[in-house]
């Protein structure tokens, strides 16, 4: 069963202490990207995100990235293979060995189950895992108006937090895009690839039983120090 996390759930020292993975579970649009960038700098560790991954390798033309753009544009699931060469690469990087947070992967069990074995081969136990909990109502909300800054990546929204010009990015003043694949049909895709593919995962790390299911409706400053308090030590 999951955690229901409240103020007073911490995990232990010795498990802030010992190099850990740590895996954001969530529905696209769930937030998982602003809170590990939070969780990341907070512990000190490098965020992996297999989307910007692949994102970078579309904008570099790799072989890589023109393999997952047409699955990605779609709004479908980048298969299976392709995914746990590139999770594999980037964690047997240096940077790794203290710990890292997984975002967007694993998404299927067949990712979940090769994930396992890699985490044994680097001698790290079993993997933190928090669920961004968020209905699909809101997470269509989120992406249809989801704008994006090309150049920072500072994420806006039309309604919920528009730039102070329109189209323009605070930041840097470039022009915002939309992201192929959060158009209508391809957010539809997304939600269906989440329901039947990854949605199991959370029974799947559930019984391993260090699995977190936090409220991803709040606010994500208030999400973000409800996760901060999840690893504060006891
Ligand atoms: P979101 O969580 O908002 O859908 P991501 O940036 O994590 O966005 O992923 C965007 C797309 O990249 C996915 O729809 C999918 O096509 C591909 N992708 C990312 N991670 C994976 C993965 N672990 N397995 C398969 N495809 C993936």
């Amino acid at each position: 069963m999951a955690n229901r996390v409240d103020a007073r759930q911490t995990v232990t020292a010795e498990n802030q202490r010992t190099p850990q993975a740590i895996i954001l579970l969530g529905g696209p649009g769930a937030g998982k990207g602003t809170q590990a960038r939070e969780i990341c700098s907070h512990l000190e560790i490098p965020h992996i995100s297999t989307g910007d991954i692949l994102r970078s390798n579309i904008s570099q033309q790799t072989p890589l990235g023109q393999k997952a753009k047409e699955y990605m544009n779609r709004g479908d699931l980048v298969p299976d293979d392709l995914i746990i060469d590139m999770v594999r690469d980037r964690i047997g990087q240096a940077d790794c060995q203290g710990g890292f947070l997984l975002d967007g992967f694993p998404r299927t069990l067949g990712q979940a189950k090769a994930l396992g074995g890699l985490l044994q081969d680097k001698r790290l136990g079993s993997p933190m895992v928090i669920n961004l909990r968020v209905s699909t109502e809101v997470l269509v909300q989120r992406l249809s108006g989801r704008r994006i800054c090309p150049s920072c990546q500072r994420t806006y929204h039309v309604t919920f937090q528009p730039p102070l010009r329109s189209g323009i990015c605070d930041t840097d003043g470039a022009a915002l895009q939309q992201r192929a694949d959060d158009r209508e049909e391809a957010i539809r895709e997304r939600l269906v690839a989440y329901d039947e593919q990854t949605a199991p995962l959370i029974g799947y790390y559930g019984n391993e039983g260090r699995l977190f299911d936090v409220n991803g409706e709040q606010t994500p400053q208030l999400l973000t120090s409800e996760l901060t308090r999840l690893f504060e030590v006891a």
